[in-house]
């Protein structure tokens, strides 16, 4: 293999910036390029819709790297800069046409909210958060309170940010299309769960309803009516209905998509220079055979740490137990495992989940896919490695708080 002198990274989010990062702390010492449309310097969106949204978090809080570690590295940081075009064969051309050769790229684009298509969505008073200034606008009408604060959808983010509005004294409500608030990821009993929280903390959750249009006067929302025409007044409504993946750069590349890029368990793409990672990779994980991709921040971090190796021909697999987190109220949950395998899985609680305290294990076959510890820590490590184990374990043990954890999986790593 040649000596590797050039890498492109697209995207300077969290996993563009960890696999910089890790570059350098593998001592690659060629050029970095690191591409980003947002004018910010990397940071996490997390806190985004958490603790920065709610003014605890302060800015530099946020950033994944200190503002001085791209300059001290010797990393071209070119934000407000656009990628239009990759060329598999060693070139991705910028949006003022300034093209800049590779040995390797990554790909790292993300994903950006899906668009609601109903009349009003283009509203003033309609925002989507994915970015630090859609947190900044939003925290600006939030902080002010007694705002009614419309919410459509109530998966993670539109969850968070009601908590979140909440909490600074706005009245919510959320509208949602389902039965059931974040049945998707976490099946009825344990979206109900979640459901009751918010009820208890006042937050209003209309189900099984079907939003038709946003209403405004003057060019400015006023409140979003269902089918049936019953309107919610809002001051404020937030379309939080999941993310899609930026994959477009790598369509017009022509390298294998589907949902997400396809990638190897190296990351590597289908064109061999180039690799993806974060939101945007979908690869097979080596424990289940089976393609997934993980839109959370574990995964990005993961991801670019692995893709970075991989760039620089380590022989590497990224096989971490997908993990992802949330804040709501005064709950904090860790979730680790294969979500995909949880659909008529078995559901065994350690603890009673009416007194906010427990954990939910899903099995399969007597053997947990996934877990999910509920105001309860340093027991994640332990998921993980009973669910990295494979191993079937005895349902009494699992619920005995006695038993601990690392006694069932004592045999694995958490990793
Ligand atoms: C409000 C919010 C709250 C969240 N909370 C949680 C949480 O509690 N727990 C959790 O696990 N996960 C959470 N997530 C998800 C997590 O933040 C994402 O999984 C993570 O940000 C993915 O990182 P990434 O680097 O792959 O992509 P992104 O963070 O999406 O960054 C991609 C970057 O690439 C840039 N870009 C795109 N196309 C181009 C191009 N052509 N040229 C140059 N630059 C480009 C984009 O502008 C963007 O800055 C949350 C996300 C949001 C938005």
């Amino acid at each position: 293999m040649n000596a590797i002198s050039d890498i492109a990274i697209v995207g300077a989010a969290l996993a563009g910036a960890t696999a910089a990062k890790t570059l350098r702390d593998e001592g690659y010492d060629g050029r970095i390029h690191l591409f980003g449309a947002e004018r910010h310097a990397p940071y996490i969106r997390p806190p985004l819709s958490k603790g920065y949204l709610a003014g605890s978090d302060d800015r530099a809080s946020i950033d994944v790297l200190d503002a001085s570690w791209y300059l001290d590295n010797n990393v071209d940081l070119h934000l407000g800069t656009r990628v239009s075009d990759l060329d598999p064969s060693g070139s991705v051309t910028t949006d003022d046409g300034t093209r800049y050769r590779f040995d390797r790229a990554l790909l790292a684009t993300g994903s950006t909210p899906r668009r609601l298509p109903i009349p009003g969505a283009d509203l003033d008073g309609v925002v989507s958060l994915r970015t630090v200034d859609d947190s900044d606008r939003l925290r600006d009408t939030l902080q002010r309170g007694g705002r009614r604060i419309v919410l459509i959808g109530s998966g993670w983010i539109g969850m968070e940010v009601a908590a979140t509005a909440r909490t600074l004294g706005n009245e919510v409500t959320i509208l949602e299309r389902d039965p059931v608030p974040l049945a998707a990821a976490l099946g009825d009993e344990l979206g109900r769960f979640f459901a009751r929280l918010h009820a208890e903390h006042d937050v209003r959750i209309r189900t099984s309803v079907a939003v038709e249009s946003i209403v405004g006067e003057n060019g400015h929302a006023t409140g979003v009516r269902l089918a049936d025409g019953e309107t919610f007044p809002a001051d404020l409504v937030v379309i939080g209905v999941g993310a899609v993946p930026l994959i477009e750069l790598a369509e017009r590349a022509g390298l294998d998509t589907g949902d997400g890029v396809l990638v190897d368990a190296s990351l590597r793409t289908s064109a061999p220079a180039v690799f993806a990672a974060g939101d945007i990779a979908g690869a097979v994980h080596p424990l289940i055979d089976r393609r997934i991709r993980s839109e959370h921040w574990a995964n990005a971090i993961d991801g670019g740490t692995t893709a970075a190796r991989a760039m620089l021909g380590r022989p590497v697999t990224h096989d971490a137990i997908p993990y992802f987190y949330t804040d709501q109220f005064d709950l904090g949950m860790e979730y680790a495992g294969f979500a995909p395998l949880t659909r008529d899985a078995e559901l065994v609680y350690r603890g009673d989940p009416a007194s906010g305290e427990f954990i939910a294990f899903w099995l399969r076959e007597g053997r947990v896919v996934a877990g999910m510890n509920v105001n309860i820590w340093d027991v994640n490590d332990d998921i993980k490695a009973l669910v990295r184990s494979g191993e079937v374990v005895s349902l009494d043990a699992l619920r005995d708080p006695n038993v601990p954890l690392d006694s069932l999986a004592a045999s694995t790593s958490a990793r």
